[in-house]
């Protein structure tokens, strides 16, 4: 059985997928992999088919630094799957760098998504003794698959046959020589959807790369379902029943503002999250101003709803991205300045309202309120457009351990204080849902209400009150934080 330290590569990525006759499917992916950099930074690979042999190309760091124009020349072919790949620690060299190309060459795997326990895998594997020491997640389902490739299947079986296997969220692209295949979890907890162009079809994490490669937006891939495009044309079917449940947290701060995601214009859902910020929370202020860039629209939103005055009070340095070099002690003390600047004209001397996405260990926003304050505002009222993230989350989006989140133990008044604001609120989990234009049982909220709707395994050792049956179910609302109790564990619920 595997320690916890084993799970350190939770990975929330970009996956995209070509399938194009006459195309240069490498070029094309590159420049959806490039529209999708925001998912993933740490590195970024294409494969390629020209319909008999499979090519490869991955490296370390941003899209726009591990191609040259020579690797796409090599990467021939009009089939292609790509990824960029986020992850937090460990996992150095290329034995990570996705998609991957299997060993002798038949297929290429790439994944969005993260599965919490993969015991089933690993018991499935090691029952055919293929060993599984080195493996993370997606190379336990790479390995599953090419077992079953093994015995004689085609690509779109053998995942179908390795399909139940998968315990977790997974949005998903493979391909061989001859095909292209994306299938996504029964619920459709990350993002995925599938766009024309010209005589072809793609797949991409999300619909803001179509609009850069000059695709057309067709459809979700259904959750449960596995899409196959080839000489045919694309087939769909349906390996499970799905049921519907996407991650809140990519409107809330994932996804682009210009991408769709079920219908919904995340720009659109998360000026609706300020609208109903402003509708369950009045301070008196003179500025709204946002923590660029993620919370520009909610800041928008909430001051046409409440009627104060936006204005641009911080300056992101967007240039800045996990790097190498490590600084000084000195230096990383600035690090947040180094990142982020105040517009002293706009907050001095001011009441401000400043608005943020969300608040996961809470580091990061003591110090723009602080910035905020050397920068001479009166007072400083944080409005976070999203509920406290009080779990855990477990399929794909990297929020850490429940010890490292905020508003697992502490309650509202504590954590304002905390921060040093002078008044600090969240948007209610009801509000929130609202905003999305979805209703409550098509989202997964697990980080914020502890429910998680496909079963994270022996993980759930690892969350305190949880919203199962047993634990008893916290609703995560404003409300509800300032009342804290002590769980046995020493954590506050
Ligand atoms: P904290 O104050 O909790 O340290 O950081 C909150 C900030 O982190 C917010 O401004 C939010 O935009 C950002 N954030 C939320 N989720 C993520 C994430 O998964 N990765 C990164 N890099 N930032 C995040
Ligand atoms: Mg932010």
């Amino acid at each position: 059985m595997r320690s916890e330290s084993d799970y350190k590569l939770r990975e929330k990525c970009a996956v995209f997928g070509v399938y194009c006759p006459g195309s240069e499917a490498a070029r094309v992916t590159f420049y959806g992999l490039w529209a999708l950099q925001h998912r993933g930074q740490e590195g970024s690979g294409i494969v390629t088919s020209d319909g008999h042999s499979m090519y490869r190309h991955a490296g370390a760091g941003l899209a726009s630094s591990v191609y040259h124009d020579e690797d796409m020349q090599r990467l021939r072919g009009h089939i292609a799957a790509g990824h960029n790949r986020y992850s937090t620690s460990g996992g150095s060299g290329d034995f990570y760098n996705q998609p991957f190309l299997h060993d002798r060459g038949q297929f290429a795997l790439a994944h969005n998504g993260n599965l919490p326990d993969c015991s089933m895998l690993e018991d499935f594997l090691a029952s055919h003794d293929i060993p599984t020491e080195t493996h993370n997640d997606t190379r336990l389902m790479e390995a599953a698959i090419a077992l079953y490739i093994s015995r004689g299947h085609e690509l779109e079986s053998a995942i179908i046959k390795a399909y139940p296997l998968f315990t977790g969220a997974f949005s998903a692209v493979s391909m061989d020589s001859r095909r292209l295949i994306a299938f996504r979890d029964q619920c459709g907890i990350r993002p995925l959807s599938i766009g024309t162009l010209d005589d072809g079809y793609v797949v991409a994490s999300e619909t803001c790369a179509f609009d850069t490669i000059g695709a057309t937006f067709l459809r979700d891939v259904r959750p449960g379902e596995l899409v196959r495009v080839d000489e045919d044309g694309i087939t769909s079917h349906q390996v499970v029943e799905g049921n519907q449940k996407i991650d809140v947290f990519e409107f809330v701060y994932f996804a682009r503002p210009d991408s769709i995601i079920m219908g919904q214009r995340v720009n659109n859902v998360r000026q609706n999250f300020g609208l109903e910020m402003a509708k369950e929370f009045c301070v008196e202020a003179d500025v709204v101003i946002p923590v660029p860039d993620s919370s520009i629209p909610a800041a928008l939103g909430y001051s046409r709803a409440s009627g104060l005055p936006f204005d641009v009070g911080i300056i992101k340095n967007r240039y800045i991205h996990r790097t190498f070099i490590q600084p000084t002690a000195g230096l990383r003390r600035r690090d947040i300045k180094m990142k982020l600047n105040p517009i002293l004209e706009s907050v001095a001397g001011k009441r401000v309202v400043l608005v943020d996405d969300s608040v996961v260990r809470g580091t990061t926003m003591r110090q723009v309120v602080q910035i905020v304050r050397d920068a001479g505002a009166r007072q400083v009222h944080l409005m976070i457009s999203s509920p406290p993230v009080r779990y855990p989350d477990f399929y794909g989006i990297d929020t850490p351990n429940q010890r490292d989140l905020i508003a697992a133990h502490m309650s509202l008044e504590e954590m304002r204080a905390y921060l040093r604001a002078d008044t600090l609120n969240f948007l209610s989990i009801d509000g929130m849902v609202r905003a999305t234009g979805l209703s409550r049982s098509q989202l997964s909220m697990s980080c914020f209400d502890g429910v998680y709707p496909i079963g994270i395994g022996r993980r759930e050792e690892a969350v305190v009150g949880s919203g199962s049956p047993v634990m008893g179910r916290v609703d995560g609302s404003t409300a509800e934080i300032g009342q804290v109790e002590t769980h046995p564990s020493g954590l506050r619920v």
